[in-house]
């Protein structure tokens, strides 16, 4: 293994890696144009309470149309982004573009934007999301940031600084994929979040887990005990929505409610209301 560490053999390497590194390379130099280019757009997807029914808003979802690939995943270029510091100009996009966005819309209602761990250890992190609020002249508390477990740990201290900072100009933030990563019981207790969202994997397992489902309630008994209401992810069906009424669930969002789309039309959102 050392060996293949220092290259001389590639022997221990899956078959394949060159090919995802390439790749990766590739991806990261066109990553450079794209926002120039105009290959980058944002999809909405509704999120629902559960108490009233209501929308309560929408979670914007970075898309980026390749040149040559075709659509690819965020999951697959947001990393590479990471890597090659492109992130930073992409994020401050986003930001913008979907400030900009809910401010057209008829209700006013929450966008929820994700930032990466990468970006939210950036310095000026705090300036360009007041930025984006002066510019588009979007309500603070209209905004809710998207943060992982992952971009927490990494550096608590600093993390808490930044996060109060962030409240402190009314922006809202959830911890996003809850029960996927590594914090513990305590990080939840002593950071600010105004919602934790369960991530999808347990909704989505839990017709067959029992397993899958006690998460769910112990995220839930944990959210009514911290007072934070709970957004679960990945409500595909009738039966998972049953699942989080029976459970006590606050919020949710899922394909069973809407898949991400073009931004919300003012018909969607007085007939989804009313
Ligand atoms: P996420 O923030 O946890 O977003 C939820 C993901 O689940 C989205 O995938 C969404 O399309 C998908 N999803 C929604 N409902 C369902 C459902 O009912 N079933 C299933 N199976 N999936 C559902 P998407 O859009 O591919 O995004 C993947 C991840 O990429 C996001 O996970 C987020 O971590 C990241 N991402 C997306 N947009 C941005 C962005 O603007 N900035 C950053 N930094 N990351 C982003
Ligand atoms: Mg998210
Ligand atoms: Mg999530
Ligand atoms: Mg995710």
């Amino acid at each position: 293994r050392a060996k293949a560490m220092r290259g001389e053999t590639a022997c221990y390497f899956e078959p394949g890696m060159d090919e995802i590194a390439r790749k990766r390379r590739e991806l990261a130099h066109d990553l450079r144009h794209a926002l120039d280019r105009g290959e980058m757009h944002l999809l909405y997807q509704p999120q629902r309470s559960l108490h009233s029914g209501d929308l309560s808003g929408y979670e914007a979802l970075l898309r980026w149309r390749h040149p040559r690939r075709g659509l690819v995943s965020p999951d697959e270029f947001i990393p590479v982004a990471e890597e090659s510091g492109a992130i930073f100009a992409i994020g401050e996009w986003v930001l913008r573009e979907a400030c900009r966005e809910a401010c057209r819309w008829s209700a006013p209602l929450k966008v929820a934007v994700n930032l990466s761990a990468v970006q939210f250890l950036q310095a000026d992190l705090v300036d360009v999301i007041h930025k984006a609020l002066v510019e588009t002249g979007l309500a603070a508390d209209r905004l809710e940031l998207e943060i992982t477990e992952t971009a927490i740990i990494a550096d608590k201290l600093r993390a808490l600084h930044c996060l109060r900072q962030i409240k402190a100009m009314g922006v809202n933030v959830a911890i996003d994929d809850f029960g996927t990563g590594y914090s513990s019981l305590d990080t939840l207790h002593s950071f600010p979040f105004d919602k934790i969202k369960i991530d999808k994997s347990f909704l989505i397992k839990s017709e067959n887990s029992p397993e899958a489902r006690a998460i769910i309630r112990a995220v839930l008994a944990l959210g009514k005990s911290l007072n934070i209401p709970v957004l679960a992810e990945g409500v595909e069906t009738e039966a998972h929505l049953i699942v989080l009424l029976a459970e006590g669930c606050d919020e949710a969002q899922g394909y069973f409610f809407g898949r991400p789309a073009q931004p919300p039309s003012q018909e969607t959102m007085q007939a989804v209301n009313s």
